[in-house]
């Protein structure tokens, strides 16, 4: 009776250079425990297990890439999202919230083994003010015979409780059918899906860097509200601000003002923030604040951002505070903990003055064109023949592992595929990097390398 579920998913870095049409967002949510991680990786398939393995995508991710008869659209998942906070009613609240701000429909699970709880009817409750749509799924119903079970959950006034079981595949399509009609009825009011013609940044740093003071000199009161969440009194999400003629959509602005400092495991709250807005951004620009010490915080927020694969300018803030013994100390933690970003480019501002502010867009544009780059393929090849023939791979047990061919496979940020007849050594794809930056440039991107061997 079921019918086969085509699902696909892949981490939101590998996305085609051109993204496919997507229908919407949908956020998965429920109590702990209803079975939602099971729904979600019941729809995204097995390939699922490839996303773990993928360097640079961390267990924090929030969206993924998913199909359904031939529908694309995204899953916010929240599986795990309780995890480091005390108190199930607080962050299954805040988990909700963040989920459901970034969709445009919502699947409600509940366990029918269990029954309507209160914390299903708090949740309703929550849900209803956001004013998005809302699919309701009565999960761990595995048998006909248990159906019965879903019509309790018609008193949460929520319409057609649709009965599934995640563990054993049953009714998924006629959920996912209701939801793909959901999706395409909707307005679509999420970030994940936001207007695709202007760039979208996102403004990352530890508490206090400021983030928000910098945005506030950047708008210059010119703000626009894209992301109203319709029917509620919440800041808007995402804001278009123009900078010298130029508009760019800063995302989850709402999260950079919002001090959260109420509840329990904020920090793991504003990291989950941050890893969204990494993910909905092309460009981080992570900001330092150059009066106080770098901290890990700091170092782990950069790195966050460049294993999200985003384009980055370096911030460091509060340059006006600024003496030269502090001046000294920053050049020298520059030679060390900036290692990794050497390839970034570095403004010096403040943003309480609005000194130097002038200089972020052009190093934003340059980082963004990094990032866009595709190098053809012969070109590539042709380079790579020469810096292979300057240097080749040092033996390894007698034998000399060769480049065979190359070629850039996506772009957003760059990734290139080598196939070579045997493993190339970190230091020797490092030496590739290094010379594909100095002739091609990519200043301000990522970029990824990855080895295919081919005997
Ligand atoms: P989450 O906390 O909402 O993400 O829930 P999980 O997906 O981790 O599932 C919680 C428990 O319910 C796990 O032990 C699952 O194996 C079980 N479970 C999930 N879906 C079903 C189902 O359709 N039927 C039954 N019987 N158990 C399920
Ligand atoms: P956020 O938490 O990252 O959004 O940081 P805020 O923008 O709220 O800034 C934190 C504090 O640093 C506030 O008191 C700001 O006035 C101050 N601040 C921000 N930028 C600068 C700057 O460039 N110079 C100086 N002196 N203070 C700044």
């Amino acid at each position: 009776q079921d019918r086969d579920l085509i699902a696909s998913s892949g981490p939101a870095q590998d996305v085609e250079d051109r993204p496919r049409q997507q229908v919407g967002v949908l956020a998965i949510v429920g109590r702990p425990n209803v079975g939602k991680s099971t729904l979600v990786n019941r729809i995204l398939g097995r390939r699922v297990a490839v996303v773990e393995d993928t360097p640079g995508v961390t267990r924090d991710r929030v969206s993924y890439d998913a199909e359904w008869a031939g529908t694309n659209f995204k899953i916010v998942d929240t599986g795990g999202w309780e995890a480091g906070v005390e108190g199930i009613d607080s962050a299954v609240a805040s988990q909700a919230e963040i989920a459901v701000g970034l969709s445009d429909a919502v699947v409600l699970v509940v366990d029918g083994q269990v029954g309507m709880t209160a914390s299903d009817e708090r949740m309703v409750a929550m849900l209803r003010a956001s004013g998005k749509p809302i699919v309701l799924a009565v999960n761990k119903v595995d048998g006909a015979d248990a159906e019965y079970m879903a019509a309790e959950f018609w008193k949460l006034g929520m319409g057609e409780p649709y009965p599934i079981s995640a563990m054993h595949g049953r009714g998924i399509g006629e959920l996912l059918d209701i939801a793909m009609d959901t999706l395409a009825k909707t307005k679509h009011t999420s970030g994940l899906l936001t207007p695709t013609h202007l760039r979208r940044i996102a403004l990352v740093g530890r508490p206090n860097v400021g983030k928000s003071s910098l945005l506030n000199q950047l708008a210059q009161e010119e703000r626009a509200v894209v992301n109203d969440l319709a029917g509620t009194t919440r800041d808007p999400i995402d804001e278009v601000v123009n900078i010298n003629d130029e508009d760019w959509l800063f995302i989850d602005t709402a999260g950079i003002k919002r001090r959260m400092h109420r509840v329990s495991g904020a920090d793991y709250y504003s990291s989950l923030r941050t890893q969204a807005a990494l993910e909905r951004s092309e460009l981080a620009l992570v900001l330092f604040d150059v009066s106080q010490p770098i901290s890990d915080q700091d170092l782990k927020i950069m790195s966050q951002a460049v294993d999200a694969g985003r384009a980055i300018v370096l911030v460091f803030n509060k340059w006006d505070l600024l003496d030269e013994f502090g001046r000294k100390r920053l050049e020298r933690l520059w030679e060390t903990e900036f290692e990794r970003v050497t390839w970034a480019q570095r403004v010096n501002l403040s943003a309480l003055t609005g000194w130097h502010t002038n200089r972020l867009t052009s190093a934003m544009n340059t980082a963004l064109e990094s990032w866009d780059k595709r190098i053809p393929t012969g070109k590539l090849n042709a380079f790579l023949g020469k810096i292979q023939a300057a240097h080749p791979h040092p033996l390894r047990g007698g034998k000399q592992p060769r480049v065979l061919f190359a070629t850039q496979a996506s772009t957003r940020p760059p990734r290139f595929v080598i196939f070579a007849t045997g493993f190339l050594e970190h230091g020797y794809r490092r030496y590739i990097e290094r010379c594909l930056r100095e002739e091609f440039g990519f200043e301000g991107s990522p970029m990824q390398i990855s080895v295919n061997i081919r005997e």
